[in-house]
């Protein structure tokens, strides 16, 4: 499939998982054959001062609890090694679901002391996301090659940023997050777009209204992991949270960091803007767990 863009276009497309046909077709059947949305267990929609909101659902968070051990369990999901928080009284794992994730059931590999090692499982609900079918001029919507080659450069870039695996931080407070600007939060995190019948990836993040130039914020602790100036996000900020927990913000009009920086809630790493391919001033905001774009709003502490 070509990649496609258009160049007028809310909510952005930024930072497409790889394997995009793939991963749009399997979208795709997914919302015929299983029409129902999630219903989230009590405990999963109670609010919680510490954790993300859990929805095990594609887009959402898996959180399983791995019960007492006197040191941390190192768990994965496959191949991908997950965030594990706790103390010696209770560990839990927080697990990402890609988009792309097929419903059913699933488990992650827990690896304690010794040679100890078990399965937990769990269960991929469904959830629908909407789809926007849209009729747009055949010209406005294959990439030139220069740029197709550009941002599967980029695209291999961000791979492996977004592979970035250090150790948890202590987080001693929480992991809800600050939103890194205030103004109106788009809910089109998942949102499918069809362009003249071709299907382009979901679209990754949480779009915040804001004005050119207001303060970007870090969202949590940690460190600036990379910066650039990309196709689809324009000026680009990756933080590393610890434990594959990232963030990242796009279309800055200015970044206000570097490569290393350390930051706290409430640092500024940026400024609004529309670099990249946006219509208008506003903030594209990702988050990464276990190398899989969640649903930023997880995370949001209000
Ligand atoms: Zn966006």
């Amino acid at each position: 499939m070509t990649l496609t863009t258009v160049p007028l276009f809310l909510p952005c497309t930024t930072f497409s998982p790889p394997h995009r046909r793939h991963v749009l077709l399997a979208g795709l059947s997914l919302l015929v054959s299983t029409p129902a949305l999630a219903a989230r267990t009590a405990t999963e929609a109670s609010a919680s001062p510490i954790w993300p909101q859990a929805a095990a659902v594609p887009g959402g968070i898996a959180r399983l609890d791995l019960g007492p051990a006197a040191t941390r369990p190192i768990a994965h999901w496959g191949e991908l090694p997950l965030l594990v928080l706790g103390d010696t009284t209770r560990w839990t794992a927080l697990v990402g679901i890609a988009l792309s994730t097929t419903p059913g059931p699933a488990h992650i590999a827990v690896q304690g002391e010794g040679d100890n090692q078990r399965q937990v499982g769990f269960t991929v609900a469904a959830k629908q996301y909407p789809v926007q079918k849209l009729k747009v001029a055949p010209g406005k919507v294959d990439l030139s090659a220069a740029d197709e080659a550009r941002f599967a450069r980029e695209r291999a870039h961000m791979t492996t940023v977004m592979a970035t695996f250090t150790e948890p931080l202590p987080h001693p407070g929480q992991l809800r997050m600050a939103a890194p600007v205030a103004g109106r939060r788009s809910s089109s995190f998942g949102l499918r777009r069809v362009f003249n019948g071709q299907a382009r990836s979901p679209h990754s993040g949480m779009d915040i209204a804001a004005a050119a130039g207001t303060p970007v914020l870090a969202p949590l602790p940690g460190r600036v992991i990379d910066i650039g100036d990309y196709f689809f996000g324009g000026n680009t900020v990756f933080m590393d949270h610890g434990g594959g927990l990232l963030s990242m913000v796009g279309h800055l009009s200015a970044i206000h960091a570097k490569v290393g920086d350390v930051v706290t809630v409430g640092d500024r790493v940026g400024s609004v803007g529309a670099t990249g391919r946006a219509t208008g001033p506003h903030l594209h905001w990702g988050v990464v767990l276990n190398r899989k774009m969640v649903d930023p709003a997880l995370f949001l502490a209000s």
